[in-house]
């Protein structure tokens, strides 16, 4: 039966969202292959997390458990994770391109001399049970799925592609590795001198609803208008790149292809014209409602409801109806 092998990230003592991501979508995806996981870290952070990898639905779960991987480092972690795929021979291996993830990634290719797909937001596999990794490519224009010579075909996952859904009954079987290594002796070759844990926003990518504002707000106070309205209703805001880079939203809202992908049941754009590597942020949107004076902007097009209009007097209005 075709394997396929996710690394389930340990970030901050909590599982990375985009591991359960991966897991639900290969479990919905692939109902014929045996979906597995990977999890490394030391005693307490293990026992810790142990129930919550055992629910997420996966076939069954390898623990390597070592007091040497209390924290992430990134060359004992890639040791221990090839060395593991050397001996379980997974076809496919699966990893979340997070910041460790994409570190991580390339180092696993190429010690063990495989090919690598990142920031893939798509997965098949072809007759000959073969790896196909889809993710947008010049400049988001197009798509492109690469198909892998090598065994495992190795991808990482762009958060927010896949929807986790938590199973309701979970039968997964443990499996306790003893790495073989030296992993003391692993851990002289980098040394983490200081971790600063950046204080990260709640994740706001898989909301029900998200309110974009880009460049058709004309400026940073009109696009303090879309929390404004976040406010009133409880979704959560968003920005195009353009209206990002000119400082009216932090990167951290940015969606698009640099930035997050999302997935809420609506997806309100307002003064976005609806550039390719934006739209590829949203293609896990349920509905989309635009909003832009330009009939023709690509985004009139695509969206489910398209309203010609101003989109600073619609939020003017909107504010001012629900404050009432
Ligand atoms: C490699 C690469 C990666 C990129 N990654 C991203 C990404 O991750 N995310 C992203 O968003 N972009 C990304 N971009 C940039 C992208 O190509 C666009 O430039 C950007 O999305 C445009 O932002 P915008 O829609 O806010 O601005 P514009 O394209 O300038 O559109 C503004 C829209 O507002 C409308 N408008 C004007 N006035 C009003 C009004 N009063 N009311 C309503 N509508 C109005 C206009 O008709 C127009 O359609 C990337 C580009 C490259 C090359």
């Amino acid at each position: 039966m075709t394997k396929i092998l996710v690394y389930v990230e340990i970030n901050n003592n909590k599982i990375e969202k985009v591991s359960k991501e991966i897991i639900s979508y290969t479990k919905q995806t692939f109902d014929d292959c045996e979906i597995c996981a990977l999890i490394a870290g030391d005693n307490t952070t293990i026992e810790a997390l142990k129930q919550e990898v055992l629910s997420l639905g996966s076939d069954k779960v390898y623990v390597i458990q070592n007091q040497f991987l209390s924290e992430f480092n990134v060359c004992a972690y890639c040791d221990v994770i090839a060395d593991f795929i050397t001996q379980d021979k997974p076809d496919v291996f699966l990893i979340g391109a997070t910041f460790n993830g994409r570190e991580l990634a390339p180092r696993i290719a190429s010690k063990l001399e495989i090919g690598l797909t990142a920031d893939c937001t798509a997965l098949s596999l072809d007759e000959n049970k073969k790896l196909l990794a889809t993710r947008p490519t010049y400049g988001g224009k197009l798509m492109a799925t690469i198909s892998s010579k090598t065994v495992p075909g190795f991808a990482t996952i762009r958060p927010g592609a896949f929807k986790f859904k938590q199973p309701e009954s979970s039968k997964t079987e443990i499996c306790y590795i003893n790495s073989e290594l030296n992993l003391e002796n692993l851990l002289t070759r980098t040394n983490v001198l200081k971790t600063d844990i950046k204080e990260v926003a709640e994740d706001w990518t898989g909301s029900d609803i998200i309110i974009a504002g880009g460049i058709g707000l004309k400026s940073k106070e009109n696009f303090e208008l879309i929390y404004k309205l976040c406010e009133l209703t409880g979704a959560k805001p968003a920005a195009s790149r353009a209206a990002v880079e000119l400082g009216w939203a932090p990167q951290s809202i940015q969606v698009g292809q640099t930035g997050s992908s999302v997935s809420p049941k609506l997806y309100v754009a307002l003064g976005i014209s609806g550039a390719l590597q934006h739209m590829t942020g949203v293609t896990n949107a349920l509905k989309i409602l635009a909003v832009n004076t330009d009939i023709d902007a690509p985004i009139m097009k695509i969206a489910d409801y398209a309203i010609q209009a101003d989109a600073i007097n619609i939020l003017n209005s909107l504010i001012s109806k629900l404050s009432d």
